[in-house]
């Protein structure tokens, strides 16, 4: 085991060596209220395969965490709701094994605010990236 997973706090809470409020378990996936809570209902789904970013992640450990965050939506009640996974410390990333934020928004003040910085268009710098971008995929 490396020495990040071993100091891991998700791969402890998948251990059970810390507890958790555990909402679905599988062999791929775990799901449990974030400690922290933006709003009621603020849960966090993650793959049990550690890695930082969703890159990091072989997709086949990914197929249930969208259906894993439905369930919670409708379990939760939430109406409402922002699913956030952030990658990398810049984009506020604080724990680093890869997970999902279901987050219930019931009103403007709870759940999740967003700053949306929209830029102006540039149709041939847009047009260049798309060709860079497409020619990579
Ligand atoms: P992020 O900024 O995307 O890395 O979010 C990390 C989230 O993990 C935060 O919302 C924390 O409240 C939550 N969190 C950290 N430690 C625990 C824990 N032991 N149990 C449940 N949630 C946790």
């Amino acid at each position: 085991m490396s020495g990040k997973m071993a100091s891991c706090i998700f791969c402890k809470i998948i251990k059970g060596e810390i507890p958790c409020f555990k909402l679905f378990e599988s062999d791929k996936t775990l799901a449990f209220l974030d400690i922290n809570p933006l709003s009621k209902g603020h849960a966090l789904v993650i793959p049990k395969h550690h890695g930082e970013k969703l890159t990091d992640i072989p997709d086949d450990q990914l197929a249930e965490v969208l259906p894993t965050v439905k369930k919670l939506a409708a379990a939760t009640g939430a109406n409402e709701w922002n699913l956030l996974q952030n990658n990398g410390k810049g984009a506020h990333q604080e724990v680093g094994h890869v997970h999902f934020h279901m987050i219930p928004k019931p009103n403007a003040e709870e759940g999740l605010g967003i700053s949306w910085p929209q830029q102006k268009t540039d149709m041939d710098a847009l047009k260049k990236l798309f060709e860079d971008v497409k020619g990579k995929m």
